[in-house]
């Protein structure tokens, strides 16, 4: 049974990093496909205007809080949610699990060249880690991906073609691959690759990661308008959600 926490709409996971890992290797064992999101405000603001993303994002079997404001929004509404579990950390942990395992890997989306160094430097990060295949995000003919990936039939497939692309993606293909568990990893790629440097510790350890990110890349300014308006409708809103 699933403990979670309705956010405008988005029913989280009410997990710790550790359980959301053991969560998501225990799909591997069962029968059908499954789905993993990482929303953070921004994309429950996203869902909020779009009732076909909500309930694409409800469609996962395990929906994580990637970012430190929908833990501050659930506290808003007096349902705390344990912790922040990054999606970035969650797949590194998720790989140090599955190395040297029968599970195979495959990392879809981001710019030309970019997953495929990610898989590399994965590969070296967590020895023993089977990355099958790579593919990037920008390719027009949608089978040839499809096909990649059947062809190569992977237990793991990452997909990472920011939200809400990934999430459409997702679950508009979902049916026609031959994968396990689905994971939307939105930039980690570019993070993997090194083309995008995590924020430092201390950034992270006071929760100010966004921040970092908005004086690193200033053009995301307009995207972040969504955090304020996401924390104002908590407090007006939040709470009618159950
Ligand atoms: N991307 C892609 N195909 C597209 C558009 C974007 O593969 O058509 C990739 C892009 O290269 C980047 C990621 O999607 O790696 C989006 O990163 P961003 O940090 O914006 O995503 P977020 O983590 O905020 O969802």
């Amino acid at each position: 049974m699933r403990t979670t926490i309705n956010i405008l709409g988005i029913k989280f996971d009410n997990v710790s990093m550790d359980e959301a890992v053991e969560i998501g290797l225990s799909l591997f064992e069962k029968e059908a496909k499954y789905s993993i999101y990482t929303p953070n405000p921004e994309i429950v603001m996203a869902a909020y205007d779009n009732k076909i993303l909500q309930n694409q994002l409800n469609d996962g079997a395990l929906c994580i809080p990637d970012g430190i404001g929908v833990v501050i929004g659930s506290k808003i509404i007096g349902k705390p949610l344990k912790e922040r579990v990054a999606g970035y950390d969650f797949n590194k942990n998720m790989f140090e699990r599955l190395k040297n395992t029968d599970k195979t890997v495959y990392f879809y989306g981001s710019a030309p060249g970019v997953a495929k160094l990610a898989a590399k430097k994965m590969m070296e990060e967590f020895k023993g880690l089977n990355i099958v295949g790579i593919w990037n995000g920008y390719e027009k003919d949608n089978s040839k991906v499809i096909d990649n990936i059947n062809m190569l039939n992977p237990d793991l497939l990452l997909v990472g073609l920011g939200a809400p692309r990934q999430e459409e993606w997702i679950s508009m293909n979902m049916d026609k691959i031959n994968a396990k568990v689905f994971v939307g990893v939105g930039g980690s790629f570019d993070g993997f690759a090194g083309k995008v440097l995590r924020s430092p510790d201390i950034f992270i350890k006071l929760n100010l990661e966004w921040l970092h990110r908005l004086i690193k890349q200033p053009s995301r300014w307009k995207r972040m308008l969504q955090l304020p308006r996401f924390l104002i409708k908590m407090l007006v809103e939040g709470r009618r959600y159950k």
